[in-house]
């Protein structure tokens, strides 16, 4: 074996590869070195015709022949097997059997073919240095066999020549020696160039492989990228729209990837979108495709799906709820168990679209569609979501202008007591885009979320409210009026200068903190509860009072709530406006309302409508009250006119 085996893992098959091309070299020469042996054999046999012993020339030219035909057989047989098999062993045997077999009848007829002749001694060594001169170039990919070739060949002529005495004779026979000597050291020199050189080709076949793997595969998870999936899926939309045979995109996405990266660090995020491709790669059949393009975005591309597109579809539907229902089995990352879910949206080929390109936004607005949908789900792609979506961006450029333009505005809803004066207003905001239609707060404030615009808008609020509370504070209230409350978004309430900006607005308008009250939705809680808790100590402490929003409609259980330094729970709507004709409903509320007593939390109902609903709740204990039958959220000027005129609701 070559002396060029690194230890690099890498290179492990490199000998082989390096090993297998040396056969191959030395079976392609081999044509020529016959056809030189049997040319120069029989130019010799003419020659030497009258001048050697007969039988002494005819058995040495029928050892050449049978030589020769051995080796024809050789590399026949060699040219017919299939590739895989050059490795095997016989093939380096058959080759350094020939080539001794070969060296010998040069080395034969150096000996048995000598004449005392000095004209026929000259000839000889001619034609042993030609042939040794050729067996170094034909034999040079294994240097045993040159090495070997060439002894036999040169060696029994010296010795002739040293036992013929004569003076000439010794001298050639010197002559002889060191072209020995010279020719071995080329052989020496011509096979490191031949093992170089293929050293070379293979590294160099390796690098060019290698550079189309990087820019065909993703460097993380071996899957194919981008660019490979695109001309897979060309592919297949070819052949789809030839024949009757369709096929789907599953655009699959983690649901809660960015937080494992986050919270766990980005080996953690490695070793699990390793797993994750691995474990979709199980998943699908061959010649369906798993994909990676980019972060924790993967796509499935299924390929020659037959029958009606119903069955297709229930199908996919089928093979998509195997895959999000196979990662939901935990991983094992370094020693800690992952769970994640996935969300997965579906588009359909030919039937959604016949370019890639809309396929694959096709498949990924249905994705969006699954993780609105909560998650952990498969959604097919619709043609009225694209619409949706589209109107969904209008929405977004829109909200960016609306900021510039004030476009919104504060309204303000009543919160009152059971004696029917009001204690209180809910802010809520309003947003008529162009100063005319109305856009509901459900409608933009996700959106906002989503795109981070609601800190702007958050401040607004704040400082809007501020202000109004302020006003408020001008008209010398009895002590009836306690505050005015504000909505906030968990992801302003986790920015870490919140409390501070909250800081800044109270002294703007030289406001006491325990005017205002922040209503947070039980998802807050989620993520970080003795931050959250902290946070809300801090704004305790400039008096501002916390509500828990939509209350019974999150996560939070009876044991969060007594960690929490929360004054009141707002019971969600939905609960609300069902309590009279809905048993479980009413359970609910009933429930909320005696164990918030117990823990001594002030619950507020919202969405009280009419009259029997306020009755219900009272004869239940309920103190506090918001909605329409009270009053519609108002603009700011309307709820002070309400203020000062003392007016209390009759309930
Ligand atoms: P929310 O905090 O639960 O606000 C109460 C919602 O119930 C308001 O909807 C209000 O108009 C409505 N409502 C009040 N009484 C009744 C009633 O008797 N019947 C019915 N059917 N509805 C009633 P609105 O103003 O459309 O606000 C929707 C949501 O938008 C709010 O729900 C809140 O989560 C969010 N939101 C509103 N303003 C802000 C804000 O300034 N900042 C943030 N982050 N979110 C806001
Ligand atoms: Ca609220
Ligand atoms: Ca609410």
């Amino acid at each position: 074996m070559p002396e060029i085996i690194s230890s690099n893992n890498d290179d492990r098959k490199l000998p082989e590869r390096i090993f297998v091309e040396r056969l191959k070299l030395y079976y392609q020469s081999l044509k020529q070195s016959v056809l030189a042996v049997l040319v120069n054999s029989t130019i010799l046999l003419g020659l030497l015709w009258n001048d050697i012993e007969r039988s002494h020339l005819l058995g040495w030219y029928s050892f050449a022949l049978i030589v020769t035909i051995y080796r024809i057989i050789v590399w026949w047989q060699f040219n017919r097997i299939e590739k895989s098999r050059y490795e095997e062993r016989q093939w380096y045997l058959h080759m350094l059997i020939g080539s001794i077999l070969s060296g010998l009848i040069w080395g034969g007829a150096g000996y048995f073919l000598f004449s005392d002749n000095i004209f026929y001694q000259a000839l000889l060594a001619f034609i042993i240095a030609g042939m040794s001169a050729g067996g170094i170039i034909n034999l040079s990919s294994f240097l045993e066999s040159s090495l070997s070739f060439l002894v036999l060949v040169i060696l029994p002529f010296l010795i002739r020549l040293l036992q013929e005495g004569s003076t000439e004779a010794l001298q050639m026979g010197f002559m002889v020696f060191l072209y020995l000597l010279l020719i071995s050291v080329s052989a020496r020199r011509v096979h490191q160039t031949v093992l170089n050189g293929l050293t070379m080709k293979f590294m160099y076949q390796r690098a060019e492989s290698k550079i189309k793997e990087q820019a065909l595969y993703d460097e993380l998870t071996q899957l194919p990228n981008r660019r490979l999936l695109k001309d897979r899926m060309l592919h297949a939309l070819a052949r789809a729209q030839r024949s009757n045979i369709k096929g789907a995109l599953l655009f699959l996405d983690l649901d809660n990837f960015k937080r494992i990266n986050d919270t766990l660090g980005h080996i953690f995020g490695d070793g699990l979108l390793q797993q994750v491709a691995t474990r979709l790669n199980q998943h699908i059949r061959t010649g369906d495709t798993a994909a990676r393009l980019g972060g924790d975005e993967f796509v499935v591309l299924l390929t020659d799906l037959s029958g009606s597109s119903a069955e297709i579809a229930q199908n996919v539907q089928l093979i998509a709820d195997k895959i999000r229902q196979a990662l939901e089995v935990p991983f094992k990352v370094q020693n800690h168990e992952l769970h994640v879910t996935s969300s997965i949206g579906v588009s359909l080929f030919p039937d959604d679209s016949h370019s890639v390109d809309d396929l694959l936004k096709h498949a990924d607005t249905a994705m969006y569609q699954a993780k609105n949908l909560g998650k952990n789900a498969v959604h097919f792609f619709l043609k009225d979501m694209q619409d949706s979506l589209n109107k969904r961006l209008e929405l977004e450029k829109a909200l960016h202008k609306a900021i510039k333009n004030e476009e919104f505005r504060l309204y303000f809803q009543p919160l009152v007591e059971l004696n029917g004066t009001i204690f209180g207003g809910e802010a809520l905001i309003r947003w008529f885009k162009d100063d005319e239609q109305m856009v509901p707060p459900d409608e933009f404030i996700p959106i906002a979320e989503e795109t981070g615009l609601i800190y702007l808008i958050g401040d607004w609020v704040l400082n809007q409210t501020c202000h109004c509370m302020s006003e408020i504070s001008k008209l010398n209230l009895p002590n009836d009026f306690k505050y005015l409350s504000m909505n906030v978004s968990p992801q302003e309430f986790n920015q870490k200068d919140f409390a501070i900006r909250i800081e800044q607005a109270l002294k703007k308008n030289a406001l006491s903190g325990r005017y205002l009250e922040i209503e947070v939705t039980e998802n807050l809680l989620l993520d970080d509860v003795s931050g959250t808790v902290q946070k809300m100590e801090k704004l305790r402490e400039m008096g501002i009072s916390f509500s828990i929003d939509d209350f019974g409609t999150g996560y939070s259980s009876l044991a969060y709530l007594k960690k929490l330094p929360v004054d009141s729970l707002k019971i969600d709507r939905s609960f609300v406006q069902d309590v009279l004709s809905d048993n479980n409903d009413a359970t609910i509320v009933k429930t909320i309302l005696s164990m918030s007593h117990m823990l001594g939390l002030k619950v507020i109902a919202e969405g009280v409508e009419n009259k029997d609903t306020w009755r219900f709740l009272e004869q239940h204990g309920c103190q506090f009250f918001q909605g329409y039958l009270i009053g519609k959220p108002m603009p700011f000027e309307e709820f002070m006119i309400k203020l000062k005129n003392g007016s209390v609701f009759e309930p």
